[in-house]
């Protein structure tokens, strides 16, 4: 199963840990893994937006400003923002 890990916090624990004298590289290899198996896991945000009418009667999306000429989808095509009012 897939899981999503705070990159930030993997980098600042891999400085700790890696890259001392006297490591082999198995050694580093295996504290590489245990603290990437460790990381903290985050929950994705789920991006949310609204289409708003332009001046040209077009649809903009408000999470990431794609305009579109098309019908109001229930996901942004661009960045897959739930709009407003999807089911
Ligand atoms: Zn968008």
């Amino acid at each position: 199963m897939s899981r999503y890990i705070d990159a930030d916090a993997l980098k600042k624990r891999y400085r700790e840990v890696a890259f001392k004298d006297g490591m082999t590289e198995g050694v580093v290899r295996f504290l590489i893994e245990t603290n990437i198996d460790s990381a903290p896991s985050v929950v994705p945000q789920a991006k949310e937006g609204e289409w708003s009418l332009t001046l040209n009667d077009d649809y903009r999306c408000t999470a990431c400003g794609l305009i579109t000429s098309s019908y109001k989808a229930n996901y942004c095509p661009n960045c897959g923002a739930k709009m407003k009012g999807a089911e």
